[in-house]
């Protein structure tokens, strides 16, 4: 059977779908398909820190001084002032362009002004309140590589760099569509037999937080004809096709057969891990399939390990997976046995420590004990148990604790 890692590298070698050129209001959280650089020194000219009196050290030797106050000031937007004469100050405020021979800043809180004169209370020292160009950016480096999604931090300097339109990756268009007989919609009581569909909405909802527009498509139940028609229209308006259920072994499990009849080429189908051994993907053309399996947990594991990577990856992101942290174990785990196991797990941070504590789940159904988890603990197949305090390597589910 397929490795998580060979599932992993399988996923590696999908490429980036084409890129845009979007307004930069529309950029938060996309993905930068061409690098920025600086196309100027941040800050871009001498400015002052404060508002105040600019200086020559030579004119200010001792607290006290007495200087000429030059007429006017000189505000943030104003062009650069002329040079300041021997035994001037010239009044600045914030964010003003200094003249080329400040060589401080006086602040006004330690001035007194007395008729056209200033009397300044301190000597300051060489640069004080002066902020020189380029000393946070230099033009020409890189501000953010190509792959980098746009956190607000990196607005900003896309921004700066005057990035608007800036440059993104296409995002993938996902549909959704949660197959099995047994399912109704969540606004509807379930008879005998039957359950509400969580995994659709839960799907969308991952899309959602990850910025990937999500179209629901109606459930699909466990029959060749609805389930071929699913995979024969599949890529008419998406880039992937997710679904959960009908990927394992059982008789209703129609998927993956109907997928290879309509054209699909398994990347892999069968994974060995735990929960979610029987997620499938595969590709036809540029359209691919994340068949999840049905039951819950499987579902959201799949997700989180596959479906993201996959997604991830498409959109040019080039760290798309969950994020992977150490952490040492609050209590004991039991060994994973021949498949790679992931374990439901608090994980947080406290006095720059992180730890991690295994949520008692009763199996892959077990969307309560899922829902008060953050993470999932990562056990490699074939390693023993584990005491508490030995080192896990850990999947971030949920970003914040
Ligand atoms: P399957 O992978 O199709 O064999 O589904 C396994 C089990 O997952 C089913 O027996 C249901 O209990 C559960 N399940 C399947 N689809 C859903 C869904 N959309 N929402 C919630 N639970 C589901
Ligand atoms: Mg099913």
């Amino acid at each position: 059977m397929t490795t998580v890692a060979e599932a992993l590298a399988a996923i590696a070698r999908l490429t980036p779908l084409g890129t845009e050129e979007i307004p930069l209001a529309e950029a938060p959280g996309r993905v930068l398909a061409r690098a920025i650089r600086a196309d100027l020194d941040w800050p871009p000219f001498e400015t002052s820190a404060m508002d105040g009196y600019a200086v020559r050290l030579e004119d200010v030797r001792v607290p006290g001084t007495i200087l000429a106050e030059r007429e006017g000031l000189v505000a943030a937007g104003d062009a650069p002032p002329a040079p300041i004469r021997p035994g001037q100050a010239v009044r600045v405020m914030t964010g003003a362009a200094m003249p080329a021979n400040a060589e401080a800043v006086v602040p006004v809180e330690r001035s007194r002004r007395e008729g056209g004169r200033v009397r300044l209370e301190i000597v300051p020292a060489a640069g004080a309140h002066l902020r020189r160009r380029g000393e946070s950016i230099a033009s020409g480096v890189e501000l953010l590589p190509a792959g980098r999604r746009l956190a607000p931090s990196a607005v900003a300097l896309a921004a700066m760099a005057g990035a608007d339109p800036v440059s993104v990756f296409r995002r993938p268009r996902i549909a959704i569509a949660a197959t099995g007989n047994e399912l109704v919609p969540a606004r509807e009581t379930p008879g005998p037999g039957q359950l509400r569909d969580s995994n659709g909405p839960m799907l969308a909802a991952l899309c959602r937080e990850r910025g990937w527009p999500a179209a629901a498509r109606a459930r699909v139940a466990d029959d060749v004809e609805g389930v071929a028609r699913l995979f024969a229209e599949a890529g008419a308006h998406e880039d992937i096709l997710m679904t959960s259920g009908g990927v394992s072994a059982g008789d209703l499990d129609l998927l993956p057969p109907a997928a290879v009849k309509a054209g699909f080429e398994l990347l892999f189908h069968g994974v060995a891990m735990r929960p979610g051994k029987p997620v499938a993907v595969a590709r036809r053309g540029a359209t691919i399939w994340i068949g999840l399996p049905g039951n819950p947990v499987s579902t959201s594991v799949g997700f989180h390990l596959f479906a993201r990577e996959i997604a991830g990856r498409l959109e040019g992101d080039t760290s798309p997976g969950a994020p992977r942290v150490t952490a040492k174990l609050a209590a004991p785990i039991s060994a994973p046995g021949p498949r790679e196991t992931y374990r439901d797990a608090v994980w947080e941070t406290a006095g720059g420590e992180s730890r991690v504590a295994e949520v008692r789940s009763a199996g892959s159904h077990d969307i309560g004990a899922h829902a008060r988890a953050n993470a999932l603990i990562v056990q490699p197949a074939g390693t023993p148990a584990l005491p508490a305090g030995a080192v896990v390597t850990c999947l971030l589910t949920r970003e914040a604790p």
